[in-house]
């Protein structure tokens, strides 16, 4: 009991470290309350301390220095960047596609000045804000109009309630998709109003059964792009220019969720083929909607194509203004779309597109140049590789589409997996942390990923 007495009462006073001149800097930088709540906290965990080991916190003795570490501690970002090792280009949980340069310089600068997002030069009247996009989207997919959102879900659901609400959309069962999280087309139809009118069966369905579900109070024939599974061996489905006969026929739009949308045929760079909004507009789909942080390479938002009469009762929805886009997503989707104006040299300007088309073997370059300085650390526990895998598109995108990469394995030395989850945390843990994935008892660091080799190395090494 004494002891404890003795060392309580060489913990120190608030107000008299504040007076000391080691506080001097530390109360500069982040100013007397977030100083004083964080004294507040120490002096609790220092009291702590000895009433359970009768000692004093190892740091008694520099409570300036144990302040200011505390501080710098909780000034790094909730947002924080990392190393994506993982393989998968398209990685949600890391933010989807990384932004080319010219649509960061176009953020930058609409953050700094006012803009004209809603304001015509011409006749100062309020124009809306995704008028001059509409024009650029109208050019790159021959639609008539386009309207632009906070992302892909936010598109589907606006299409569905604009154009279809109280009223009945037919889909295929074989397209009844969950994107992941809780995007789910039933769900989302009876969040916009509409009855879902199933048609087919899960492996097959075929036009007649479209025919025979749309009636007076079908509003739309419906497609949703099956991304993210494949159906393989006794399947139909009808595709977009066989339903738009049937819905010309019976005066019925057809709209399409096309989920990851490019506009540039991929298989020119040998990657898997997937449909183009140009061409679903081209067979007379009269909405099409896509993501634009998904193959297109920009920033998060949904899209919308399609005819100008559609388009002009999405854009007058009242669910647009709650689900609008802002000016820096604007911008930053103005200057991806610009470089798609100049296909020539998207593969070097827009990241997600340079990332899915590197060469295999410059993959495999740099991890054996990689190998030694892992091999140096971790070499002692594991048995460090350079091995051939396969990257995926990620974001929807097919999984059996799979591209071939190189990678860095750690197999650990005693075959147990309390070895590999430590280094797992241990990678997790520097000073930009690196995330790669676990895969049969080893983890995976596929470098597809990694352009910038020397922060790479400094990250690792520090
Ligand atoms: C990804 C995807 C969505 C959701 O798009 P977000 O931009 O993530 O909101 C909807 N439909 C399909 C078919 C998708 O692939």
């Amino acid at each position: 009991m004494t002891t404890h007495r003795t060392l309580y009462s060489q913990l120190p006073a608030i107000d008299k470290l504040l007076r000391d001149t080691s506080f001097c800097e530390v109360l500069r930088n982040f100013g007397h309350s977030q100083v004083v709540n964080t004294l507040r906290t120490m002096l609790e965990t220092a009291r702590e301390h000895i009433r359970t080991q009768e000692q004093l916190p190892d740091w008694n003795d520099d409570w300036a220095a144990q302040v200011q570490a505390r501080l710098e501690s909780g000034l790094r970002s909730a947002l924080q960047p990392v190393f994506n090792l993982t393989g998968t280009v398209l990685h949600t949980n890391l933010g989807r596609a990384l932004q080319s340069e010219a649509a960061i310089e176009a953020v930058t600068q609409v953050m700094r000045t006012p803009v004209t997002l809603e304001y015509d030069l011409d006749g100062a009247e309020r124009g809306h804000r995704d008028k001059a996009l509409a024009s650029l989207l109208c050019e790159l997919t021959g639609a008539e109009d386009a309207c632009i959102v906070n992302n892909n879900a936010a598109a589907v659901l606006l299409m569905l309630a604009a154009c279809a609400s109280g009223e009945e959309v037919v889909v295929s069962r074989g397209e009844l998709v969950e994107i992941g999280g809780a995007f789910r087309i039933p769900d989302v139809m009876r969040q916009a109003g509409c009855q879902l009118v199933e048609v087919g069966t899960t492996n097959r369905t075929h036009l007649k059964d479209y025919r025979q579900a749309a009636g007076e109070n079908t509003a739309l024939l419906m497609k949703v792009h099956t991304s993210n599974y494949q159906i393989a061996g006794f399947t139909k489905a009808v595709d977009e220019a066989e339903l738009v006969e049937l819905g010309n026929e019976l005066n019925i739009p057809v709209v399409t969720d096309l989920g990851s949308g490019s506009l540039v045929d991929l298989s020119q760079w040998g990657l898997p083929e997937e449909p183009m909004p140009q061409q679903l507009i081209a067979a007379g789909v009269s909405l099409v909607s896509f993501s634009g942080d998904k193959l297109l390479g920009g920033p998060q938002a949904g899209i919308i194509v399609g005819k100008k009469e559609l388009i002009a009762r999405i854009q007058q929805h009242p669910l647009k203004r709650a689900l609008r886009a802002d000016k820096m997503t604007l911008a930053a989707l103005e200057a991806t779309l610009r470089l798609y104006q100049h296909p020539e040299t998207l593969v070097e300007r827009l990241p997600t597109l340079r990332l899915l088309t590197r060469d295999a073997s410059e993959i495999t370059d740099l991890a054996q140049r990689l190998l030694p300085a892992f091999e140096g650390k971790y070499g002692e526990q594991f048995t460090v590789c350079v091995e051939p895998c396969l990257s995926q598109i990620g974001s929807g995108s097919l999984p059996v589409d799979r591209l071939p990469s190189s990678a860095l394995t750690f197999t650990p030395k005693d075959g147990r997996g309390t070895t590999l989850n430590t280094l797992v945390e241990n990678l997790r843990d520097s000073s930009t942390p690196i995330i790669g994935r676990i895969n049969d008892g080893r983890l995976w660091l596929d470098l597809r990923c990694l352009e910038d080799e020397a922060g790479f190395m400094e990250s690792l090494n520090r």
